[in-house]
């Protein structure tokens, strides 16, 4: 049996025997968090040797811009003398570390900024040091946290790139004329498989025609990213701020399955090879922009990807990194910039999901109302 190769599916295998089918998001919180078998202890996740490759790691000019949108959000906050500049999950430590050589051009901004880092890998961790040493960033301004409860009491403008998508969700699938949560059990072989759990699904979280969906039909629920935006509202509701999180997903809450793996820049089975692939889900931006709205934020706002680098500058970067640049190099950036902002790319597929307690409007993006969607 493939047990052998593979000893999170023996753990996982000896939990179900023991406590029954466990929910897809217990199943997925253990494939990323596993202390011992993990994908995020175990794996080279990002970059071109590991398994996927995110905006920060594309192009410099990614950081750069989210330098800029902090920037701007500080000093929309009266240029607070002291605040916390956060990332959630900073995979390789790229992002920050090209946000802040952007930010060298307001050194009151950078002496202002207290940098925190909410990582759980002790692998990222050290790559996140070694990047931000490498690029001469002073080690007494960077800080490390474990979660976003403790982000420390000051005004803070937090950023994140895909963050959202790693943290578990559940899924429902409509009978006849019931919805039942998906689990994971173990099928006759000892191979794990999907079942519905048995029990009614609650429904209030569904849009209000879930009913009238055909049978099969998909339905996915994260509240740990909802309780996510509503820690990250509480948080700068007292102590001010703004919060910037880009992920793939949908601004308009719906139906289907979107539950993938990733291993080594292909898709794979989600139940195949525990902690060996990335787990994510497309994020329901439509919940969150609710979640945010209920927490009475004074801005709730949103833009594709593309819309957002494009009105913060990307084709200027581009034109003025390629000036000194061979044609070779110009291309080079060119396909970058396509990458990241391209419909056909990352460009839609992506949302920038932006919310401030302080600010009645952020750069980039067009604030919420219903016809947004
Ligand atoms: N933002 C980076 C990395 C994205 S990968 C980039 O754009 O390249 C997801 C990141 O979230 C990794 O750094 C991972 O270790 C981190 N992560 C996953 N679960 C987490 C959790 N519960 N708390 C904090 N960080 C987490």
């Amino acid at each position: 049996m493939a047990e052998k190769d593979n000893p999170l599916k023996a753990k996982i295998a000896r939990l179900i025997e023991v406590n029954g089918p466990i929910s897809l998001a217990e199943y997925m919180h253990i494939c990323m968090a596993d202390p011992e078998f993990g994908y995020y202890k175990n794996r080279e996740a990002i970059g071109k040797k590991g398994d996927f490759i995110t905006a920060p790691e594309i192009s410099q000019i990614f950081g750069e811009l989210i330098g800029i949108w902090c920037i701007s959000a500080w000093r929309g906050l009266g240029k607070p003398s002291s605040f916390c500049l956060a990332e959630l999950g900073p995979g390789k430590g790229t992002l920050m570390s090209d946000l802040l050589r952007a930010a060298k051009s307001d050194p009151e901004f950078l002496s202002a900024a207290q940098v925190v880092l909410v990582e759980t890998s002790k692998r990222l961790k050290a790559d996140q040091s070694a990047m931000l040493t490498k690029n001469l960033i002073d080690s007494d301004k960077i800080n490390w946290a474990n979660d976003i409860a403790s982000l420390p009491d000051m005004p803070t403008i937090v950023i994140a790139n895909e963050f959202l998508d790693v943290v578990p969700f559940h899924q429902y699938v409509k009978s006849d004329n019931d919805w039942n949560e998906i689990g994971i059990t173990l099928d006759q072989n000892g191979n794990l498989q999907k079942v519905r759990l048995a029990g009614k699904a609650d429904l209030t979280a569904m849009p209000k025609d879930a009913n009238k969906e055909p049978a099969e039909s998909v339905f996915e629920y994260s509240p740990a990213r909802e309780a996510i935006v509503e820690t990250l509202c509480d948080h700068i509701e007292a102590y001010s701020g703004a919060c910037l999180l880009i992920d793939y997903g949908h601004l308009q809450t719906g139906f289907g399955d979107t539950f993938q793996a990733v291993a080594k820049h292909a898709f794979s089975d989600p139940l195949d090879k525990p902690g060996e692939h990335d787990l994510t889900s497309h994020v329901d931006f439509g919940a969150l922009v609710e979640s945010a709205k209920a927490r009475n934020m004074k801005s709730v706002a949103a833009a594709t990807q593309g819309e957002f680098l494009l009105a913060l500058g990307l084709l200027e970067r581009a034109g003025a990194l390629g000036a000194n640049q061979d044609d070779e190099g110009r291309n080079a950036i060119r396909a970058q910039v396509e990458r990241l902002a391209s419909p056909e790319q990352m460009g839609s597929l992506f949302k920038v999901f932006g919310f401030s307690s302080t600010l009645s409007s952020l750069p980039g993006l067009s604030n919420w109302d219903s016809s947004s969607a």
